[in-house]
Parts: C-alpha cells; structure tokens; sequence
C-alpha cells in the first residue's frame, strides 16, 4: 500500500470522528500527536514526564492524567515508546480501560518477539492490533514524510490507513505481527553495516591520497552506491546537507542506531542466524557511543574509524589466527 495516494480530504473527514489516545510524547510522539490535531483528530496524549504533556498541551493536544485515562473511550491507542517492556507494561496497564475493537498502533522500535506478544495481549482482549515502526527520524516525524514498515492483519491495517497518511508519506505492509519491527530492524542493520563500510573507505581513501570528492565521484556512480554514500555521506564537501557539513548534528543518532543494531543482533541469535557483519557493526557502534555520547549522527562513527579508535577487539581476534 502505498499511503501517498490516499485523497487528502477524506482522509480529514475520516479522522474528524476518531478519538485518539497518543501514549509517548517524547521527541517523535510529540510531533505526531500534534499532526493528528492538524488533521482535525480529537487526541488526548500523556506522557509521565510533565514537561513533555506540558510541550505537547501547548500545541492543542489534549492531556489526561494516566495512560489509562487517555485510552478510556478511545477508538484508537498509539504507542510511541522506548522499548518493547514499556510497550508491553503500557499495554497491560491500560487493557482494562479500553472497549472490544479498539485498534492498537504500535509506531515504538521494539523486538520482534515484544511485538508478537503486544499483539497478542490486544487481540485476546478482543482487540486490534498493528507494529507500524518508522524511519524518516524527528525531521519526518515533524513533516509529516515518515515512512510506516507495518505489520498486522490486512484489514486492521487498512483501517489504521488515515491515521497513517496524516502522519507520514509512505506505509509498506510487511505481513503479519512483528513484521514491520522485522523489516525495520533488518533494514537498519543494513544501515548500519553501510555506513561503516562507506567510512572505512573514505578512512582507508584518504591515507592512499585520494580526495574525498574523487573517492564520491566514483563510488556514488559505480557498484559501491547506497544511501550511507549517496545521502548521508560521511565527510564534508560531496553532499552539502548531510550532517557531516554540520559537525554530524541532527540526523540519526548513533545512541538509537546502537539500540536497533542490539534489537537486530538480539533477533539472528534468537533465530540462530549468523549476522557476522551485523554484529561486528554492533560491536563498533557500542565503541563509538561509549567515546562521542549516542547524540551525533551515525555517520560520525568515521571520526573514530579514522582514529582507529573502534574496533580494536577484531584487530587482537585475528592477531590469534
Ligand atoms: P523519547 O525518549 O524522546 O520518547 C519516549 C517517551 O515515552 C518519553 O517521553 C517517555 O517519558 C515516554 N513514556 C515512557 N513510558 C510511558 C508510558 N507508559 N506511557 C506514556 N509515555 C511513556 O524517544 P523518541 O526519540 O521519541 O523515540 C520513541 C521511539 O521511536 C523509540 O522506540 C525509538 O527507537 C523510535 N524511533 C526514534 C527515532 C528518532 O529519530 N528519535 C527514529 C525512528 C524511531
């Protein structure tokens, strides 16, 4: 499904009736919660940071004591959480509260296995429910240009349709419970792996005397390609509005890349896959946050790269061989 050709008009007459619940108000829930206010939804939010309810009410998101109170009478609950226990406790919490047909939108990162289970825990409570992780980070969030990975059953994911277009540019159904947490976190390993890929080799480039430039000239026009290059390039100069032209702020932080490549590293092992590169990329990011903070931007894992400064560990492994 492709959300971006859904006539805008009925999608604000669709969601003027819907009573929203927005769980999470932290720096993407609260972006949306206000998105869903634009496109003329009634949402009452809460957060237990008061400060967050407090940014969020200033934008005409209606606010309510406890989650619970917030999901009273709601047709709709969207969590925007940091993990997959939260979720879960969220959902436990606020089960009580809610009528039969309710439809849960998951939009957090969290583990697969914690997806299955939420869906599970609303659909024996004779509810609906969907994972809709995103990417598109807080800029999408704002623009309203996220990109939805969704998984659930066909028609509670058609039903969630509106809701995701006043959000978002694009949604992609990926099957059932847990498969769009699946697809993100396979997508984002990708990232990752990439991106480390794409830094070794301007690291490496560079020492050769090659310019950074020629380096892009030839890769973004041959087989080495991809977004890390072409898009989010690590070094200043070949794309003037990737975050490294900004000393690596704003973008996808490393502290939230970290996290999708644990979830990532956390599901091959939980399905005995062998993700060697996956791992490693793990390895090198866990390094990096522990010496920059997780806030700048992904791409500053060059800095380190070029230092030599990660991936010491894989250095002594082969030394062994
Ligand atoms: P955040 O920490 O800013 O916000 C999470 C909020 O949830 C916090 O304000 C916290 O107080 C609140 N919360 C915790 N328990 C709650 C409960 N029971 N009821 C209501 N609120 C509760 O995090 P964020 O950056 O907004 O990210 C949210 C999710 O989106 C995460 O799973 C993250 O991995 C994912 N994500 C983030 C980005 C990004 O760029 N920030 C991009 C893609 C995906």
């Amino acid at each position: 499904m492709n959300i971006g050709e859904i006539d805008e008009e009925a999608t604000v007459m669709e969601l003027a009736d819907r009573r929203i619940a927005f769980l999470g108000l932290g720096n993407m829930g609260r972006p949306m919660a206000v998105n869903l206010v634009r496109a003329g939804a009634s949402v009452t939010g809460f957060d237990p940071v008061p400060a967050a309810v407090a940014r969020a009410a200033s934008a005409s998101v209606g606010t309510a004591a406890s989650a619970a109170d917030a999901a009273r009478g709601a047709d709709i609950v969207i969590t925007m959480l940091p993990s997959g226990r939260h979720v879960l406790d969220c959902y436990r919490d606020i089960l009580p509260a809610v009528g039969p047909g309710t439809l849960f939108i998951d939009c957090s990162t969290i583990d697969v296995a914690a997806a299955r289970a939420a869906a599970a825990l609303v659909i024996e409570a004779d509810c609906r429910a969907i994972d809709a992780p995103v990417s598109g980070g807080v800029v999408g969030a704002e623009a309203a240009t996220l990109t939805f990975m969704v998984g659930g059953d066909p028609a509670s994911v058609a039903s969630a349709e509106p809701l995701l277009r006043a959000l978002g540019a694009r949604a992609i159904h990926c099957g059932a419970s847990g498969a769009g947490q699946a697809a993100k976190i396979c997508n984002n390993m990708i990232l990752g792996i990439s991106m480390i890929a794409v830094s070794e080799a301007f690291a490496l480039g560079q020492r050769l005397g090659l310019t950074d430039q020629a380096l892009f000239d030839v890769a973004s026009t041959a087989s080495g390609q991809c977004w890390a290059l072409t898009t989010n390039c690590p070094v200043p100069g070949p794309v003037p509005t990737s975050p490294a032209n900004r000393a690596y702020r704003g973008g996808f932080a490393s502290g939230l890349m970290l996290k999708d490549l644990r979830l990532a590293r956390s599901a091959a092992d939980a399905e005995g896959v062998r993700t060697v590169l996956g791992r490693t990329a793990a390895e090198i990011y866990a390094d990096f946050v522990r010496v920059d903070g997780p806030g700048r931007d992904f791409s500053a894992v060059i800095t380190a790269i070029r230092d030599g400064a990660v991936g010491a560990r894989h250095d002594e492994e082969t030394a062994h061989e």
